[in-house]
């Protein structure tokens, strides 16, 4: 469903030079979860954001569904993500001023009339992610752990080909996780690939596969 292949990642602020990915290759297949571990600063957020076209690599391809995302003009890209993929941000991916159902409308509307029309009901979106009765609530209005499953739900609004997460059990109770689990169980159940960077070890211990981030590269 997704490929990357050697990816580099320059930051430079001032006179510091960041090296967040130095040549990072890998596979999330249809069905499969994958698990990405890594200390603070290893470039886990970096790499998501340029697996979903939101930033671009220096170096390296990244391919969805054999379509190529990276170095590709940013509309095309948006295209793209919109249509086949659902991203889950740490700094989260609602727009402040529409409440939750609107934002999953908007992802829905983003992905285009083919895929709407196989799109997830609101409501069942929200019961997937155990915020029946939020849809209504604008995201200042929400906790931060309904925030960020408000967030997943908007993600799998275009039912996505893949699902990238930034740590999306983060601040949740032991239900909520197991509800949020299930979830991205049953979308890897469903053929579609699932890439979570998570300190969870529920999360890493369901996952078909485990890659350790550390300074911008995998373990081998
Ligand atoms: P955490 O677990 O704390 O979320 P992470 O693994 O997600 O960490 P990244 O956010 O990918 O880490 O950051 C990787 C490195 O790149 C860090 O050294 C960070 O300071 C640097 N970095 C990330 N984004 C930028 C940016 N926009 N400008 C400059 N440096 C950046
Ligand atoms: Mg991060």
């Amino acid at each position: 469903a997704l490929a990357a292949r050697d990816l580099y990642r320059f930051f430079r602020t001032g006179e510091e030079e960041t090296l967040a990915l130095r040549g990072v290759s890998l596979q999330v297949r249809r069905g499969e979860t994958v698990a990405v571990v890594g200390p603070s600063g290893s470039g886990k957020s970096t790499l998501l954001a340029c697996l979903a076209g939101l930033d671009e690599p220096a170096g390296g391809f990244v391919y969805v569904g054999g379509e190529r995302i990276s170095h590709r003009p940013e509309v095309q890209r948006a295209r793209l993500r919109a249509r086949r993929i659902g991203v889950l941000l740490q700094s989260g991916n609602l727009i402040a001023h529409l409440d939750v159902r609107e934002n999953i409308r908007l992802a829905q509307a983003a992905a285009g009339r083919h895929r709407a029309s196989a799109a997830p009901e609101v409501a069942e979106l929200l019961d997937g992610v155990g915020l029946s009765g939020r849809s209504r609530a604008l995201p200042h209005q929400l906790a931060g752990g309904e925030l960020a499953r408000a967030g997943l739900a908007v993600a799998l609004a275009n039912d996505p080909d893949v699902l990238l997460a930034d740590e999306p059990t983060g601040e949740l109770d032991g239900r909520t996780e197991l509800r949020v689990l299930d979830l991205l169980k049953s979308r890897a159940d469903a053929g579609r690939g699932v890439l979570v960077v998570t300190h969870n070890t529920e999360v890493v211990s369901f996952a078909d596969r485990v890659l350790v981030l550390r300074d911008g590269r995998i373990e081998p």
